[in-house]
């Protein structure tokens, strides 16, 4: 059902993990005319909005005030006013310390309907991510959702210190950390066991997520000295100890490793995606974007002639989809390949190729340049036309050796790869990584330009195959590590080799 003009619609975002959001949240974000959101929403979570919705930050600014609880009601009433299905998208549930409440009652007050989409609550999810079950049979049958944000020592605070030292179950503290030294003194000296399992989660459900354990009397030691940041949550109670055997995602092999992956946009979701399910946190720098060049005379002219080409070399994915949108603009299909033979240098090319209906006669054994012009040695070129369709600035090798055997190549640059600049935060977090892949040698002097003095030195380089640990060793950085298999698959195992030999300190 989509969102009703005039109405506003209260949602809660998840903890963080955009895979916790509710079908019913990305639902509404996706159709909505203005958007009112706060910082604490899973990244991303936007993305699906209409591109000529209105997107409004109504979250805490460093340096800035940030607008009154009354401003943004009186805000959200105005929108919905105007006729706008208006979303006010809030971190984890709306009803949970989110001030939800407050906003529906100024919406009632001012006659606005509105709608409750709850959403997964991070007092529930974090625990959950970090293996500890907020009830259990054994060791809680309640949970208390508190906010740790109050003053104990001021007289009338709103939390009972006597009863929350009696009651039977799990403590959860939101906005804890703060006064997490105070709050625990007051809990103990009410009479909750010093001892009792203690942690804190920060970062619940989000790439980075951290942990630490303790007891009662020894978590705001412990907070402090490791250094836990917002957003934090504090549990307090016997289930804690349960992490023992249900901690699944920290025992991931590459949990609490940052890694940098540089490669253009569309192909950095496989490598990216297959990092995260191994547990990494993984930094996309969009060091290359794919500029198609289909429209120039010479890729024109080359599609034009298809026909006489006998043998068609496609250097990458990205040349093979383009190659097929040029065909396509020119009222061509596969068929036109009919009579070549083809050439793809390596299995994700192929892939590619196969996805139009394309079987490659030759598929190099190894994924480089080199080993392409070793496939072809069987098949005849002298006087043949050839067509090598890359991208500009590939290496020259494939068509000079080509040419050598007497070969008439036509070379066509379907793209250019071109820089596009990070934003300053993940310049910023890029500096902390713990390993960088490169996955060909353009990436190299892409992500030195993009990081510069921010490269991460620290960091463990991890390499493709050795035309890019050449690239990169010329630009000065060590290769701790070169994929036996050039692919993104031998670049992964690489690395997971290389972080099981070498454990995070
Ligand atoms: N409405 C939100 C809570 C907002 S109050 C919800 O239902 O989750 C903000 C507090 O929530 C933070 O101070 C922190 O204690 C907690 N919090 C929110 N997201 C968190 C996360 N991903 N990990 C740990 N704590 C989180």
């Amino acid at each position: 059902m989509s969102p009703r003009p005039g109405v506003v619609y209260l949602v809660g975002a998840g903890p963080g993990d955009p895979g916790l959001m509710t079908a019913r949240s990305l639902e509404l974000i996706g159709s909505a005319d203005a958007i009112f959101h706060d910082r604490l929403i899973p990244p991303g979570a936007l993305n699906g909005a209409r591109p000529d919705a209105e997107l409004v930050y109504v979250g805490k600014r460093p340096g800035s005030p940030s607008p009154s609880q009354d401003e943004i009601g009186e805000r959200l009433v105005e929108a919905a006013l105007a006729g706008k299905s208006v979303v006010r998208l809030k971190g984890g549930d709306p009803f949970v310390f989110g001030r939800g409440g407050e906003e529906g009652e100024a919406l009632r007050g001012a006659g606005v309907e509105f709608e409750v989409v709850p959403g997964v609550t991070a007092g529930v999810a974090a625990p959950a991510y970090a293996g500890i079950p907020v009830t259990h049979r054994d060791d809680a049958s309640a949970v208390a959702f508190l906010t740790g944000h109050e003053d104990p020592s001021k007289a009338g605070t709103a939390l009972d210190w006597q009863a929350l030292a009696a009651f039977p179950g799990t403590l959860v503290f939101y906005m804890g950390v703060g006064r997490l030294q105070e709050n625990a003194r007051a809990l103990i000296e009410a009479g909750r066991d010093p001892g009792e399992p203690a942690a804190a989660i920060e970062r619940g459900t989000m790439a980075g997520q951290r942990t630490v354990a303790a007891t009662l009397a020894t978590i705001a030691a412990t907070v402090e000295r490791e250094g836990i940041g917002a957003p934090a949550l504090i549990v307090v109670g016997l289930a804690v100890k349960r992490r023992a055997a249900l901690a699944w995602l920290e025992r991931r092999p590459l949990h609490g490793r940052r890694v940098l992956v540089t490669r253009a946009r569309a192909q950095a979701a496989g490598l990216a995606g297959a990092l995260r399910d191994l547990g990494a946190e993984v930094l996309e720098l969009p060091a290359i974007r794919i500029e198609p060049r289909i429209e120039a005379e010479a890729v024109r002219s080359a599609v034009g002639s298809i026909r006489e080409y006998s043998l068609i070399c496609l250097t990458s994915p990205n040349a093979v989809r383009l190659l097929f949108q040029a065909l396509d603009a020119a009222g061509l299909d596969a068929r036109a390949l009919a009579g070549a033979t083809v050439a793809a240098t390596g299995p994700a090319t192929a892939r590619a190729l196969a996805e139009q209906g394309i079987a490659a006669d030759v598929i190099p054994r190894r994924f480089v340049a080199e080993s392409l012009v070793e496939s072809l040695a069987a098949v005849e070129l002298e006087g043949r036309r050839v067509l090598v369709a890359r991208a500009a600035e590939a290496r020259d090798v494939i068509p000079e050796a080509l040419r050598e055997r007497g070969a008439e190549v036509d070379v066509v640059a379907l793209y250019e790869t071109v820089q596009e600049d990070p934003s300053p935060e993940l310049v910023e977090m890029a500096g902390a990584a713990d390993y960088v892949t490169f996955t060909s040698s353009s990436t190299v002097g892409n992500l030195l330009a993009a990081l510069g003095a921010r490269f991460p030195a620290a960091a463990r380089v991890v390499s493709i195959g050795p035309v890019t640990s050449e690239a990169a060793r010329a630009a000065g950085l060590e290769v701790a590590v070169e994929a036996q298999r050039h692919d993104v698959d031998g670049l992964l195992a690489a690395l997971l080799t290389d972080a099981g030999q070498n454990p995070k300190g």
